[in-house]
């Protein structure tokens, strides 16, 4: 993964740039799988 503060290739799992010091976590977020949502779907079929 690259920094979006300096463009510099970083370890996607540290914390902040080693080139500029930014804190980089927040990018780790955006990457989690939005997959709960498949487990609230309610089942739809009438009861009578
Ligand atoms: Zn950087």
């Amino acid at each position: 993964m690259y920094c979006p503060f300096c463009g510099s290739g970083i370890n996607p799992e540290t914390t902040f740039c080693s080139s500029c010091g930014k804190n980089i976590t927040f990018l780790r977020d955006v990457q989690k799988p939005s997959t709960s949502q498949a487990k609230a779907v309610r089942n739809t079929f009438p009861d009578h």
